[in-house]
């Protein structure tokens, strides 16, 4: 009778060191095999330490079994272009609000949130674009997400972004005092070449920069012009450093001149991309260059910039539709990324990306592909993310639905599984 604790202990612990081994089976009515773009019927998903270990039929023995019954499977999701210590920023206003009043914990604490909806969502992979005048704080997180400190997607971050000076805000406050800038400020080809190095010391996965920014009208044929925020040989440098370092280069690019001027360099990814002639796509997809577009934000922000006094902002979704088509027509890499923290992370769920891109042309297939394949092949993740198989990292979402019927089910995803950890389940049935 005494020594029953110590052998009840043992039971327990032992359990637990078999639950760690013991593979788990997910079963659901079908799983979209987004490479070949077909469902398998009746999959057996079997995880076992955080990976994918086989795609079949049948379940394993002494596995733990997750059905989820009528519905279907699919990779999780992988968003290109987000903003975790952003909360929002459809006018300057609320921009400053965030930037100038904010204190930084507050900010953490709130990223750590958006990081939790991300994930809830589905959302399993996000490449963050810059802080916003939070420093370094999103390397912090996506080291504590890693850990296991707090949940949320994988993570690969750039730091602070660049650009040159007088070209993102905080502008036109007090000249006598210093404020803070939303960026990185550099200038001439080795003050950037070093502002690069100290950005990937800090332990940043990417560099951000913005190719254009200020002085944006609409040209005759409907595309949109602003001058460079760069020299040539300013954003030459800066991409050659990061290459040389083995970082890719996101640029920020809503101008003809802009985006022009971000291909020319050989970046990596042009972010909107709300200005891309035919010619100019064509040649993005020669080079492999990606587009992530963030149809949403623009949807979100174009209506109250306008009425904020900015009435460019009612002819940038016209030309962000035409641009969209034009790189779909050539070719180019499209990968889903959506800006959310420019649009709050409590209000829009980030998946009505899905809903947009279909509403520009692209078919449900195509807009999952953007999300899983495309993305992942942007954020060097294939073969680990982006599609359920063998060897891949065990990040899953379900739906009830089909989604290459009806994209709008992906926002509302109610299964999540991160490494083989089940995030989100389905409420039982009543
Ligand atoms: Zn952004």
């Amino acid at each position: 009778m005494k020594r029953a604790p110590l052998f009840a202990l043992l039971l327990i612990l032992s359990s637990f060191a078999n639950a760690a081994d013991a593979p788990i089976a997910v079963k659901a009515a079908r799983l979209l095999d987004v490479k070949s773009g077909r469902y398998v019927e009746r999959p057996v998903v079997v995880v076992r330490s955080g990976v994918v270990e086989s795609v079949g039929t049948q379940v394993p023995p002494g596995a733990r079994v997750i059905d989820l019954g009528d519905r279907t499977l699919l990779p999780g999701l992988i968003d290109a272009h987000t903003h975790i210590l952003l909360q929002g920023d459809a006018t300057q206003a609320e921009y400053e609000e965030q930037i100038l009043k904010e204190y930084p914990a507050h900010r953490v604490a709130r990223a750590i949130r958006a990081l939790k909806i991300a994930l809830e969502h589905g959302f399993t992979g996000m490449r963050d674009v810059e802080t916003e005048g939070a420093s370094y704080d999103d390397v912090a997180l996506r080291d504590a997400v890693n850990e296991g400190v707090i949940p949320g997607p994988r993570l690969k971050v750039v730091g602070r972004a660049l650009s040159t000076t007088g070209t993102y805000p905080i502008l036109h406050f007090r000249p006598d005092w210093k404020f803070p800038t939303g960026v990185q400020l550099c200038d001439g080809a080795d003050g950037c070449r070093k502002a690069v190095r100290e950005q990937l010391s800090y332990g940043t996965d990417w560099v951000k920069v913005y190719a254009n920014t200020g002085g944006i009208r609409t040209t005759a044929d409907g595309y949109i012009e602003s001058p460079p925020n760069w020299t040539k040989e300013e954003l030459a440098a800066v991409v050659s450093e990061a290459h040389s370092r083995g970082a890719k280069v996101a640029a920020h690019a809503t101008s003809d001149t802009g985006a022009r001027m971000a291909v020319d360099a050989g970046v990596d990814s042009i972010e909107h991309g709300t200005s891309i002639r035919p010619e100019l796509a064509r040649e993005m997809a020669r080079r492999g260059i990606f587009l992530s577009p963030t149809l949403t934000v623009t949807a979100y922000v174009a209506e109250p910039r306008a009425r904020e006094g900015r009435p460019i902002w009612a002819e940038i979704p016209k030309s962000q539709a035409r641009s969209f088509e034009n790189c779909r027509k050539a070719g180019v890499k499209i990968a889903f990324g959506t800006d959310a923290g420019g649009f709050p992370w409590t209000e829009l769920n980030q998946a009505q990306e899905f809903e947009h891109e279909v509403r520009l042309g692209m078919s449900p297939l195509e807009a999952i592909r953007s999300a899983t394949t495309v993305a992942a092949e942007l954020l060097g993740t294939s073969g680990r993310a982006g599609a359920v198989e063998a060897g891949a990292w065990a990040d899953l979402v379900a739906v009830t639905g089909d989604p290459l019927k009806d994209v709008s089910v992906l926002s509302r995803i109610d299964f999540v599984m991160k490494n083989g950890e089940v995030v989100r389940a389905p409420a039982p049935r009543e």
